[in-house]
This record gives structure tokens, sequence and C-alpha cells, in this order.
């Protein structure tokens, strides 16, 4: 999967959702990228912004996308840790 299909992606699992991609699409790029860059190394599509620590368990919770809605920032900033997805 390439950049484009990883965004293709998204697209269609936002259409019908309170939240979008980030309509910066030069921060969209740069997370696209670092979780492109994480399946590469891990083998899983793993959040950029967020530190693994190794443990099957921990990793499967940093699987993109998370569970974000449970995180402070979409609550206080509504978006995503990393700002991939916002509120619409
Ligand atoms: S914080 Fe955002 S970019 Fe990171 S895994 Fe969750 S949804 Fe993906």
């Amino acid at each position: 999967m390439n950049e484009a299909d990883l965004n293709r992606v998204w697209q269609e699992f936002t259409e019908k959702n309170d939240f979008k991609l980030n309509p910066d699409q030069k921060h969209v790029d740069m997370i696209t990228k670092g979780i492109l860059i994480n399946e590469q190394k891990y083998g899983l599509k793993l959040c950029p912004c967020r530190l693994r620590n190794g443990t099957p368990e921990r990793d499967l919770e940093l699987i993109c996308p998370c569970n974000f809605k449970a995180h402070d920032t979409w609550q206080k900033k509504g978006m995503c840790w990393c700002g991939l997805f916002v509120k619409r």
C-alpha cells in the first residue's frame, strides 16, 4: 500500500463519520509517511506520534486508526493525538 492508497482508504473511512481527514494535506502526508515507515519496520501500521514499548498488547493499541475518541485531544481539541483526523 502506498500513500495514495492509504489516503483513499481514510477518505472512505471518514465519509459517514463525524470526523474527517485534517484539511492540511502536508500534515496528512507527514503522518502517512510515518505510518508506512512503521509498517515497513514493524509489520503494522503503527501511529507515528506515540512510542511503542514492544509488547503486542501495546502495539495493537497503536494501530492507526486507534480509538482516538477516548483521547483528551478529541475532547479538548477535536482531533486525534496526531491531528490526522479532526471533528467535522
Ligand atoms: S492518534 Fe491519529 S494518527 Fe495516531 S493512530 Fe490514532 S488516529 Fe492514527
